[in-house]
């Protein structure tokens, strides 16, 4: 599944630099995550970097309509950086 962000964000920007794939960007108000971009950080880090560096708790979550296995994440980790 890929994350989006959801009210609470404050756009501090301190997601944006933190993605491995360039998949988060300046919205109005909201930051935005762009679900073809996202692999939960499968392929580059443990854990979902934009969460780990977020100031405020539960503004970016799983998006449960956006199922993807962990070998399909990878599959798009590795598409993007072909
Ligand atoms: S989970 Fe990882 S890949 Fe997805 S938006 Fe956050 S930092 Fe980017
Ligand atoms: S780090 Fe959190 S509060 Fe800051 S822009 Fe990203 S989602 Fe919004």
């Amino acid at each position: 599944m890929a994350m989006q962000i959801i009210d609470g964000c404050i756009a501090c920007a301190a997601c944006e630099p933190e993605c491995p794939n360039q998949a988060i960007s300046a919205g109005d108000p909201l930051f935005l995550i762009d679900a073809a971009r996202c692999t939960e950080c499968v392929g580059a880090h443990d854990t979902p970097k934009c969460i780990d560096v977020c100031p405020i708790d539960g503004c970016i979550v799983v998006d449960a309509a956006l199922a993807e296995s962990r070998e399909m994440l990878e599959q798009k980790y590795q598409a993007l950086h072909a």
